[in-house]
């Protein structure tokens, strides 16, 4: 207990909430940032892990030295961590393998035991990590935190980032911009400042483009920790009750590409380090706030010190064909000159006719990438083999194969996937011996490359 004199928080959990607003005064002076990445474990879910122990230990479903168990890409986890160790808790946190290294890092320093499961597997799946997360509770007689659906995730948003913001703009915002991942924070805090302003404040999610919130597919995408993926196997589909889809006016997708541009140009021109949400959810605030009477306030979730090794890093960035910085010689879209449009995906399901049809429509490459989903361009962590239908139609002609077959007796193994903003020499080397690569911009798969066109 902090003597009555002294200036300090009792622990800390008090020093959970209470972040500054900070104006982007060189990019966008109507935009305020509430820098989340001030709470104590680093990001905005400090609040709700808080507010959802406290709520647990009032309805005593957590007793005294009981175990949190929580599904989480890293931050809840953090959170829980940090009230975990105030008030004598074990926790174990399931995290997808997406999930970054420094996070994973960060919750074992906090003295959590972490498991990683595949993160691009069915809802039904029990690997799963919501199901994952709710077996090990079950098992173990632990409580599972379930932020997702649990209601004191978005009520420590309406208890206090809302009010906090309303406070701090003395009532003028008019856009509260945040992104989508559980939904707690554009829910609760939304809602509060809809209801101080009597309606007047616009809400807006920001979400990753192809998440199913903003109306996309489900594929992956590059983005952690917002957004809604859908494995094409999932049979239904929950979202999580943490978001109340009637608080929000309007959803704004946001591609991977300037999502990550966007955190780098904030810590270049702003100072401000922050993970790939942060660019998420200012990018989607860039679009929407145009009145010069507009205030617009943006939570940003996380520092980049959580991603150095991702979004901060070229060896991540290059092979994703993501900008990369100054390669000082020529790269991959140098030598390959225009690419043909890309292919769509070719489900392993479909027959050789089928896939021959399709490559008609298609003129490029004779390289196919076959993944579960026909849309396209498919995303690289999607594909899993390769069809060569120039190969196959010879085959055909030749009679050696039949146009009603199912083209999985034709697909080769997986390729390497080569970056268009690669240097050359880097490519070839990640090339090695393979006949082949992807060619990937934004992640997707744009094309292929044989060996001797690098
Ligand atoms: N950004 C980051 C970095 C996060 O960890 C989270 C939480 N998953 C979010 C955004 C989304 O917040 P919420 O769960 O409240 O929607």
């Amino acid at each position: 207990m902090a003597a009555d004199d002294i200036e300090a928080f009792d622990s800390v959990l008090d020093a959970i909430g209470g972040t500054p607003l900070i104006r982007l005064a060189r990019i966008a002076p109507r935009v305020y940032v509430k820098a989340e990445f001030l709470n104590p474990g680093g990001s905005v879910k400090d609040r709700a892990a808080l507010a959802m122990v406290l709520d647990a230990e009032r309805r005593g479903a957590l007793g005294p030295g009981g175990l949190i168990v929580e599904g989480t890409s890293g931050n809840t986890g953090i959170g829980l961590a940090i009230v975990a160790a105030q008030r004598g808790y074990r926790l174990t946190v399931v995290v997808p393998d997406k999930t970054s290294r420094e996070k994973t890092a960060i919750l074992r320093a906090y003295g959590a035991e972490v498991v990683v499961t595949p993160g691009a597997v069915p809802r039904e799946d029990p690997g799963h990590v919501r199901r994952a997360a709710a077996r090990i509770a079950a098992e173990r007689g632990g409580w599972l935190a379930d932020q997702y659906d649990n209601p004191a995730n978005p009520a420590a948003h309406r208890e206090t980032t809302g009010p906090e913001i309303w406070r701090q703009t003395r009532g003028r915002i008019t856009h509260f911009v945040a992104g989508i991942g559980t939904g707690g924070t554009v829910s609760g805090a939304g809602a509060y400042l809809k209801e101080a302003s009597g309606g007047r404040v616009r809400v807006i999610g920001a979400d990753p483009e192809h998440s199913v919130y903003s109306g996309g597919d489900g594929s992956p995408y590059l983005v952690e920790s917002i957004g809604h993926y859908r494995h094409p196997d999932t049979r239904e589909d929950l979202w999580p009750r943490s978001y109340h889809r009637d608080v929000v006016d309007h959803v704004e997708a946001v591609g991977d590409r300037e999502s990550i541009l966007t955190a780098q140009r904030l810590a270049r021109e702003e100072g401000l380090l922050l993970g790939a949400s942060a660019g998420t959810a200012v990018a989607a605030a860039l679009k929407v706030a145009a009145g010069p009477d507009d205030l617009v306030v943006v939570v940003v979730p996380d520092s980049g010190r959580s991603y150095l090794s991702k979004y901060y890093d070229d060896d991540w960035l290059g092979p994703l064909g993501l900008p990369v910085g100054q390669p000082g010689e020529a790269t991959v879209a140098d030598v390959l000159g225009p690419l043909p449009p890309p292919a769509p995906g070719l489900p392993l399901t479909a027959s050789v006719g089928e896939a021959l049809t399709l490559a008609d429509r298609h003129p490029g490459g004779t390289l196919w990438p076959v993944g579960p989903r026909a849309s396209g361009p498919p995303s690289v962590a999607e594909v899993t083999g390769a069809l060569d239908v120039g190969e196959l139609r010879l085959l055909v002609r030749a009679g050696a194969a039949r146009t009603a077959d199912p083209i999985a007796g034709y697909v080769t193994g997986p390729l390497p996937a080569i970056g268009i903003g690669e240097s050359r020499p880097a490519a070839a080397a990640r090339l090695g011996t393979h006949p082949a690569a992807w060619i990937v911009v934004d992640g997707r798969v744009a094309g292929s490359v044989h060996k001797g066109q690098l």
